[in-house]
């Protein structure tokens, strides 16, 4: 259980969900993480929480500031940066018509742009460094459109091509770049959306092979397998975790 011994990690968006319990796999796996949220609160209490190998860093990694925020405080703290996870995701269910220009913004801004940017700014620390490990989480609608998805699941379409461009960008110097690609995970976000009727869980269910949503802790050993010295060969993947949504086809 010593996968990650010696790494240090940031994690954003970890105060809750499926960026929580990666924080809390890296940890059991000896690594030192960073930890963070929008709220300082969170971002604390979180820290707090997981135990005195992390630091919770209040900041919006939508923009740059907060992306270099997260970054500068694994250097800062623990000297190095070795995995950095841009979890951080919100979303929106809505016809695409009745968008408001800034709710297809906001999206945008954190699920694909502030992806960009904690990638970028932990990329140039790794770079230096010449080794690391980035691993975005995009999801089943990057490959499979639901309606009413139009600005998540561009966003998150559009890390599928992100991976793969910053993997060969920086492969030689020792720094890969994945994703994970998971199905319905039980997290707030999704019963935030099922209380407001916008997901129906039992027809989730039963459209998943495996007749159940994820568990957010099923997605954080996906993590720890890339983040890890197993997958040493691994770059520009997309690991898709999703109970056979994804290969279902009949009716
Ligand atoms: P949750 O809503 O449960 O948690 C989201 C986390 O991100 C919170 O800690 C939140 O904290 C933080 N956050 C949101 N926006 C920002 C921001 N701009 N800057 C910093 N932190 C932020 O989400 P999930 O755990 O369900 O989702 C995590 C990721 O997994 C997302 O990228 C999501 O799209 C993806 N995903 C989720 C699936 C699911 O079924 N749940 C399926 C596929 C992918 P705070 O609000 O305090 O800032």
């Amino acid at each position: 259980m010593n996968r990650l011994a010696g790494r240090v990690a940031a994690v954003t968006g970890s105060s809750r969900g499926i960026g929580r319990a990666i924080a809390a796999a890296f940890l059991a796996e000896g690594a030192r993480v960073i930890v963070n949220s929008r709220q300082a609160e969170a971002a604390a209490a979180t820290a707090r929480e997981l135990g005195s190998d992390t630091r919770g860093v209040a900041a919006d990694v939508s923009m740059p500031e907060g992306a270099q925020a997260v970054v500068q405080a694994a250097l800062e703290t623990f000297g190095r940066l070795d995995v950095m996870v841009p979890n951080a995701g919100i979303n929106i269910v809505k016809p695409a018509v009745d968008y408001a220009p800034e709710e297809w913004r906001g999206i945008l801004a954190t699920n694909l742009d502030g992806v960009f940017y904690c990638a970028q700014a932990a990329g140039r620390a790794m770079l230096e460094q010449r080794s690391g490990s980035i691993i975005s989480i995009a999801s089943v609608l990057s490959y499979s459109a639901f309606p009413q998805r139009a600005a998540y699941a561009a966003a998150k379409g559009g890390l599928l091509m992100l991976t793969k461009v910053l993997a060969v960008e920086w492969a030689a110097a020792g720094v890969r770049v994945n994703a994970i690609a998971p199905g319905y995970v039980a997290t707030d976000m999704v019963k935030g959306l099922a209380g407001e009727g916008k997901v129906d869980l039992p027809a989730v269910r039963r459209r998943t092979p495996m007749g159940r949503l994820a568990t957010p802790e099923e997605i954080a050993k996906a993590a720890v397998f890339l983040a890890s010295d197993e997958a040493s060969f691994i770059t520009g993947e997309t690991l898709v975790v999703d109970g056979g949504w994804l290969a279902y086809g009949w009716v």
